[in-house]
């Protein structure tokens, strides 16, 4: 049985910006971080845009950055803690800066900040197009050097272990899959940190990873942690539409704070009918604005219009976007880009206060994973990054704090898992996740949603999962196949809970 004081599940920027700045303060603590895959793969290297931070208080302020993130929120984000991030974000950024960091700037030496959707002033810092990836190698670089981290690849965790004290609900282990020697371990711990990011793999469309199959959300669930707003899940209205599914590959927010327009089939700008910020409004109106016109065309993707723009600086400032495209025989300079609504980010998931703490003792949630009251119903473009960094900062600030309060269990579990086996059943649960995107996509885009139609056709799904291992086995597809149904239930239930409310 391993044995460490911090336990952090997941090494996209929150993770490991965690591990970073508690690791630096407190090298007396011994902190494993788990990743269910390679290191690299996470959301947060795909993250193209940027990040937002007021960094220009000659045009800019704290207070219009503020407003539009509570605009974009529809009046459900949590003003205090809007406050709190959006003021400690040029802290946050320094650190990043400080490991390394490489933010563009022009020519006169100042930031090259970009435009989004819903932002009222440019103040998006970004690595060209690739912003995530250069946050994503700066951390790591920084991680596998430090002596008190131990970072395992290829670790998927499956399950929280928790004890009751005093009426209590302590998070003290976790139970995972060493993928190496196919074998369920037990790691006990004093600090757990979810950082597993979010659950775009329920969808059809998508922009997110495969490994985004909502096992943070799940895991918290079945432990018992409060989890809110799953009915709020962003679409982003621009991935690159190929007629390949799965994940889609995203044009940014930022070609269209470039001046891209959003035309039909006609060649006709449409989004002035819908919002009069046009290309500039959030990304929720954007998206319905399409899902509209395209009901009214019946065709399945609209365009993004580059022609117009200069091409030398397109190139410049979106050299991974243009790639891409080129590759595809798309030429941003002369053609039109085909795009579609992807289902992009998680704006609810496990309730946390302001220090990232859950409603279990010892239990933290950072990142796309939780739910800390910025975003409301709809996240501010290149507000995700950002929140990461401040609640990865919170959260270690009160480890710090609270720790010793904590020792390790004396219990000795027996993980009550059954015996791993090597699977050849990719295959099949292939088929059955395909299954279950469509299911999510339909109930999730219908106007007329029937949550105990999908229930049931879940339950359906779930059983021809539990067919599929035989009772003696379980498998990788199993695993993350059961967070996706958990997850897709929990979203379903939000939604019907939203409704009968909104009926009232
Ligand atoms: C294409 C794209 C572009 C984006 N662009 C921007 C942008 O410009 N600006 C912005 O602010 N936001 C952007 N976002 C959103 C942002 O990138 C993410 O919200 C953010 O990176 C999430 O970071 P994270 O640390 O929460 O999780 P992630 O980076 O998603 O990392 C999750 C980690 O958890 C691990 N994990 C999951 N489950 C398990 C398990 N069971 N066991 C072990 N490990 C597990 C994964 O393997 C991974 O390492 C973008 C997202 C996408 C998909």
């Amino acid at each position: 049985m391993l044995k460490t004081d911090i336990l952090i599940i997941g090494s996209g920027i929150s993770g490991l910006f965690f591990a970073m700045k508690t690791a630096k303060k407190r090298p007396d603590l011994s902190i494993v971080i788990m990743t269910k895959e390679s290191a690299q793969n996470t959301n947060t290297q795909l993250a193209q845009g940027g990040i937002a931070v007021v960094t220009d208080l000659i045009k800019d302020s704290f207070s219009k950055h503020i407003h539009d993130t509570l605009r974009s929120g529809g009046g459900l984000c949590d003003k205090e803690i809007v406050n709190m991030v959006i003021k400690q974000a040029p802290e946050r950024l320094q650190e990043l800066i400080e490991i390394g960091t490489s933010f563009d700037k022009n020519e006169k030496g100042q930031w090259d900040l970009g435009l989004e959707g819903g932002h009222s002033q440019h103040r998006i810092l970004h690595h060209k197009d690739s912003s995530g990836l250069e946050i994503e190698q700066k951390l790591l670089k920084i991680i596998r050097k430090m002596p008190n981290i131990e970072l395992l690849e290829n670790h998927l965790v499956i399950d929280l272990n928790t004890e009751v004290k005093r009426n209590k609900t302590i998070c003290t282990g976790a139970f995972f899959y060493e993928k190496k020697h196919n074998r369920i371990k037990y790691i006990r711990t004093r600090s757990v940190v979810l950082s597993t990011g979010g659950c775009g793999q329920l969808f059809e469309n998508t922009t997110n990873p495969k490994i985004a199959t909502g096992d943070g959300i799940a895991m918290a669930a079945r432990a018992g942690a409060e989890i809110v707003d799953m009915q709020y899940i962003q679409f982003h209205p621009t991935a690159l539409f190929t007629g390949k599914k799965n994940p889609l590959f995203l044009i940014s927010e930022a070609v269209r704070g470039f001046g891209a327009h959003i035309v039909n089939e006609d060649g006709k700008r449409f989004l002035f009918k819908y919002d009069i910020r046009g290309e500039l409004a959030t990304r929720d109106m954007v998206s319905n604005a399409i899902s509209k016109e395209l009901q009214l065309s019946g065709k399945d993707h609209v365009y993004l219009d580059c022609r117009h723009l200069n091409a030398a600086e397109f190139y410049a400032h979106f050299p991974v976007i243009a790639a891409h495209c080129n590759e595809l025989g798309i030429k941003p300079e002369k053609d039109l880009i085909p795009v579609v609504p992807a289902a992009h980010y998680q704006c609810g998931g496990i309730k946390v206060d302001e220090n990232g703490a859950t409603s279990i003792k010892n239990l933290y949630a950072v990142g796309e994973c939780a739910r800390t009251g910025l975003h409301g119903k709809n996240r501010l473009a290149s507000n995700s990054l950002l929140e990461a960094l401040v609640f990865a900062h919170q959260a270690s600030e009160n480890v710090d704090r609270t720790i010793a309060e904590f020792t390790f269990s004396n219990k000795i579990l027996i993980p009550k898992f059954p015996k791993a086996e090597q699977t050849n059943d990719y295959y099949a649960f292939n088929i059955l996740k395909n299954e279950l995107q469509k299911l999510v996509t339909a109930f999730y885009t219908s106007e007329e949603r029937d949550a105990d139609l999908a229930f049931e056709k879940i339950k359906l799904l779930n059983n021809s999962a539990i067919a599929l291992v035989k009772d003696h086995e379980i498998t990788i597809p199993f695993i993350e196949f059961s967070n996706m149904i958990a997850t897709s239930l929990i979203i379903i239930k939000q939604c019907k809970e939203a409704a009968n409310k909104q009926m009232c």
